[in-house]
């Protein structure tokens, strides 16, 4: 499953650079596969091929938010989210609408970065 941000983020931005899959965004900003990398196509976990430098709509415009395609829950990284780790008010939460097998989150993974 991945993680996802509640409301009570306090938008200090700590979070973002913990992220190995560049996974999470200031509100407001629009996102991509590739964005940090140099990822040009991928196919995603519904088997559909994406151009990975296309942009995307922000899902948020009023605090940070994780997309789930991109988040792993920090695998192959971290024993941990990293983001959860850092954040001061504990605003980074697991996400029951995107629960995800081990080797559903390692798929994720190996395609973010091209293994
Ligand atoms: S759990 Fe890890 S991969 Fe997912 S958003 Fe947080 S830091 Fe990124
Ligand atoms: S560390 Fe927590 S409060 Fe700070 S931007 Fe990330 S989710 Fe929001």
């Amino acid at each position: 499953m991945s993680i996802k941000i509640t409301n009570e983020c306090v938008n200090c931005g700590a979070c973002v650079i913990e992220c190995p899959n560049n996974a999470i965004y200031e509100e407001g900003m629009e996102w991509s596969y590739s964005d940090g990398t140099s990822l040009e196509g991928i196919l995603n976990h519904r088997g559909e091929n994406i151009n990975a430098k296309e942009k995307n709509e922000p899902l948020s415009y009023d605090f940070f938010y994780i997309v789930p395609e991109k988040c792993t829950e920090c695998r192959g990284f971290h024993d941990v989210p990293q983001c959860a780790a850092v954040c001061p008010v504990d605003c980074c939460v697991k996400d029951e609408k995107n629960i995800e097998s081990i080797n559903e989150l390692n798929f994720k993974k190996n395609k973010l970065h091209c293994e």
